[in-house]
């Protein structure tokens, strides 16, 4: 395994791998890894000839009151856990190599940035999709792999692969769960045990909401969930949200496919999560 911390020698050693033949997995990481990255870069091993894993706490991601600075950055353990999953190569770029001062491009996907996360973290989805392309550009990627976890950030990078072009294939993977039901975040270490333990009930209401979609409303899951998630105590809700799974437009009672997407604060921590669902067809 190879550790690369300047971008034009990634974009070098891509190239020429590019150039032999090999296809390229890329998966984008702000480290402090956990078994859900673990499954994305094993799903890169299986696919792809060369896995590039990028560690990078992306500045232009986090709003002014965020949580930039205190972010973990464990990269010791994060090299141990590539090394041990047969990663061939982990960029690990500086700000300075990522961002100069002179750096006056940004990626903005329309539409699909305004709702959800979007409304409550305004720069968030810009400065993701910013870094993402300039990584696209850097490692040549064949496939890259998102977690669904962050299902809006997963769709606006497709929107984006697509609207311009990229030659990178995006490859959604499921949420990697705790066996209590709590998704995986870097985020979680964040917690306390107690708030642990009341995080719980989010992915508990959302799969108790998965069972009603079946035969119920829309607006009275929605409501349901509302209820249940604003009895969680020492929580806020940002939103809790029924979207399109394609496009991320407010669903209705005729979408087929639908994703109930939330995200609640636990004491100071912002924890989001979502779970897909499908109407039956009727007959
Ligand atoms: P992050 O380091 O939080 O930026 O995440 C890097 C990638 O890992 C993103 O594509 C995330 O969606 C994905 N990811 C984070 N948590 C999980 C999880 N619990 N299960 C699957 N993928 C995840």
């Amino acid at each position: 395994m190879k550790v690369i911390k300047n971008a034009l020698q990634m974009q070098k050693i891509a190239l020429k791998h590019l150039r032999d033949g090999d296809e390229i997995g890329l998966v984008p990481t702000m480290g402090a890894l956990h078994e859900g990255h673990i499954s994305l870069l094993s799903k890169s091993e299986k696919n792809d000839d060369i896995t590039i894993v990028s560690i990078f706490v992306n500045p232009i991601q986090f709003g002014a009151n965020e949580d930039y600075l205190k972010y973990p950055r464990p990269i010791k353990k994060d090299l141990d856990i590539c090394r041990k999953n047969h990663v061939d190569y982990v960029f690990v770029p500086s700000v300075d190599d990522m961002f100069s001062q002179e750096h006056r491009t940004f990626v903005e996907v329309q539409k699909m940035q305004d709702i959800l996360c979007g409304l409550f973290r305004p720069a968030h989805f810009e400065g993701v999709a910013t870094v993402v392309s300039k990584l696209f550009n850097i490692s040549y990627p064949d496939r890259a792999y998102f977690g669904i976890k962050d299902f809006q950030q997963l769709k606006i990078l497709e929107k984006m692969a697509r609207d311009l072009n990229f030659r990178t294939k995006i490859i959604p993977c499921p949420t990697v769960r705790e066996r209590s039901g709590l998704a995986l975040s870097s985020r979680n270490s964040y917690l306390s045990e107690e708030e642990k333990n009341i995080s719980l009930k989010i992915s508990k209401t959302l799969k108790e909401a998965v069972h009603e979609f079946r035969n119920k409303d829309l607006n009275f899951v929605k409501k349901n969930v509302l209820n249940k998630l604003r009895k969680i105590p020492n929580s806020r809700i940002d939103y809790a949200e029924i979207v399109n799974f394609s496009n991320l437009s407010i669903a209705d009672n005729n979408t087929k496919r639908v994703v109930f997407a939330v995200a609640v604060w636990i004491g100071k921590t912002r924890l989001i999560d979502n779970v897909i669902m499908t109407k039956r067809s009727k007959g």
